[in-house]
C-alpha cells in the first residue's frame, strides 16, 4: 500500500542521518527533494544508492506537484519527502502534500530526526516545558517591531530562526522590545564543527554580535516574560474594568 513519508535530514552532521532515512532513500519509489543536487550529495555522503525516481519539490511547485505525487501513492508508490536540512514543513516545503494527503485519506507518516528548533531549545538552558516556535522574523524593521511588540507579554520561551544578514538588526529590535536583561541564547552552526552557543542577556548577546559577528546558520532562543513583565505589557490591550480585576 502506498504511503507518504516525511523524513528529517541532517542539519550539519551527516552522522545524524537515521537508519530509517538511509533505508527510505534506498527503497522509496519516488523521492521528492527540495533540491535534487543536495539530495544526491547527501546520498553520496551516506553511501546510499537512490533507486527511486527523484523529483524537485520546493516552495514554488509543491502545490501543483502534490496532486500528481498523491495519485502515484494511490497507485501504491512510497513517496519520500525531504528538504535541504532538518524536518520538512518546518520553514521548508512539505505542508502542501500533508494537507492534501489528509483531505484524500491517504496515509502519511514521518521518519523524525534533526530539526534546529528543538536542538537550539534544548541547548539554550531556558525553560523547555512551554515554548513557541516563531520561524523567521519579518525582514523589514517596522513589521518586525510590530510583530515583536505583539509578543511582549509572551511567557513561553520563544524560538526564532535568523540569518547572518539580519542578525544585527534583529538583535537591536529584540533589545528594544524585551529590554536589555532578558536571558537568551544565540545558537550557531548546530551539530557542525564550529557549533557555538552564546548564552547571556539580550544586551550582552547584541554586544557580542557587534564585536564578533556570528557566521553560518543560527537560531535565537529568548526567555519568555516574567509574571511582572507580562502584567506590565498587558494593560495596553485591556479595558479599564479588566485592569481593576488584575489589580486585586
Ligand atoms: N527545516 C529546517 C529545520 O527543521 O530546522 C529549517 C529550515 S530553514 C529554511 C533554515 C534555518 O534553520 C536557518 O536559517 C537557521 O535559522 C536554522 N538552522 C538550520 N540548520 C541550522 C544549524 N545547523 N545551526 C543553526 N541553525 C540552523
Amino acid at each position: 500500500k502506498g504511503t507518504v513519508v516525511l523524513a528529517a535530514t541532517p542539519i550539519g552532521n551527516v552522522l545524524d542521518a537515521s537508519a530509517r532515512l538511509v533505508a527510505l532513500l534506498k527503497d522509496a519509489d519516488i523521492v521528492a527533494a527540495e533540491d535534487t543536487r543536495r539530495l544526491y550529495d547527501l546520498a553520496n555522503r551516506l553511501g546510499v544508492h537512490v533507486n527511486g525516481k527523484v523529483i524537485a519539490y520546493h516552495d514554488h511547485n509543491e502545490q501543483e506537484k502534490s496532486k500528481r505525487l498523491l495519485d502515484q501513492v494511490e497507485e501504491g508508490a512510497c513517496v519520500l519527502v525531504v528538504s535541504d536540512a532538518g524536518m520538512p514543513t518546518i520553514n521548508d516545503p512539505g505542508l502542501a502534500i500533508v494537507r492534501r494527503a489528509i483531505e484524500r485519506g491517504i496515509p502519511v507518516t514521518c521518519a523524525p530526526g534533526p530539526s534546529a528548533v528543538l536542538d537550539a531549545l534544548a541547548l539554550s538552558g531556558l525553560p523547555t516545558d512551554r515554548f513557541c516556535y516563531e520561524g523567521f522574523l519579518p525582514r523589514k524593521h517596522a513589521e518586525r517591531m510590530q510583530y515583536l511588540r505583539s509578543m511582549q507579554s509572551e511567557q513561553r520561551t520563544m524560538v526564532f530562526y535568523e540569518t547572518l544578514h539580519r542578525i544585527d538588526d534583529s538583535m537591536k529590535d529584540l533589545l528594544e522590545t524585551f529590554g536589555p536583561n532578558r536571558p537568551m541564547a544565540l545558537c550557531r552552526e548546530l551539530t557542525k564543527d564550529y557549533e557555538e552557543i552564546r548564552r547571556a542577556s539580550i544586551a550582552e548577546v547584541l554586544h557580542s554580535v557587534q564585536e564578533n559577528p556570528p557566521r553560518g546558520e543560527m537560531v535565537l532562543v529568548v526567555a519568555g516574560a516574567s509574571d511582572d513583565e507580562a502584567l506590565a505589557a498587558a494593560p495596553a490591550a485591556l479595558p479599564i474594568e479588566d485592569l481593576a480585576v488584575l489589580a486585586i
